[in-house]
């Protein structure tokens, strides 16, 4: 990705050049967006079947064994992110364990959320105790995460569900450690994981302990 392609916030946030700096991803780590993207698709007379690690691919019309094509499964999506964004409850312990480690970090939110999203997913973030700035990325997250840790001199961590964005930032940005959370129980089991590269924690109390200890030593 080109410099130029990158959300210009990330030059602008606030980051403290001598202070640790998490970056922080939204869906399934601080909010339970299958549950509620679940129920959305339920109320426009679909079924949510999770049967692998997908979006789309897991959504069918009742009684059909074909999923509903992926371009029908984009539209909900997009329709979900500007209607009913603000149904979805927060992870378990997420804003407790963050206002913590915000006492001697700074926090960074990164989400590629569609761009009707932003302004109810910044009033969610707010209502529901994660009172950080927030950046709408796109695409693999190595770059931007990248462009944030260059204005650190401090230990940068990176937390995320999505394997490909946990390689893209190991890619990218190597010094930041990676940390894989998946915060739904259903999709728990059929994530893609490395945790060899990438120390998975699927609740919050132990990947605060995790991330505690990877960026104060
Ligand atoms: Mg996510």
């Amino acid at each position: 990705m080109n410099q130029n392609d990158l959300p210009p916030q990330l030059y602008t946030v606030p980051v403290d050049p001598e202070r640790p700096l998490l970056v922080v991803d939204v869906d399934e780590v601080l909010a339970m967006f299958m549950r509620a993207f679940e129920r959305f698709v339920g109320g426009h007379g679909f079924e949510m079947r999770i049967e692998r690690f997908a979006l789309f691919q897991n959504i069918f019309r009742p009684g059909e064994t074909e999923h509903l094509d992926v371009a029908a499964g984009r539209r909900l999506f997009e329709a979900f992110f500007e209607a009913e964004v603000h149904e979805i409850d927060p992870a378990p312990g997420a804003a407790e364990a963050l206002a913590s480690l915000s006492e001697r970090a700074g926090i960074v939110i990164l989400t590629n959320a569609p761009g009707a999203g932003r302004a109810p997913r910044e009033r969610w973030l707010i209502q529901h105790g994660f009172p950080y700035p927030m950046i709408v990325g796109s695409g693999p997250k190595g770059p931007a995460v990248a462009a944030l840790a260059d204005r650190t001199r401090g230990p940068v961590a990176f937390i995320d569900d999505l394997l490909p964005n946990l390689e893209s930032v190991a890619a990218e940005a190597p010094r930041v450690q990676r940390f894989q959370m998946v915060a739904d129980e259903r999709l728990r089991p059929l994530a893609f994981t490395a945790p060899e590269r990438h120390p998975r924690f699927d609740e919050w109390p132990a990947l605060k302990d995790a991330i505690a200890a990877a960026i104060h030593g």
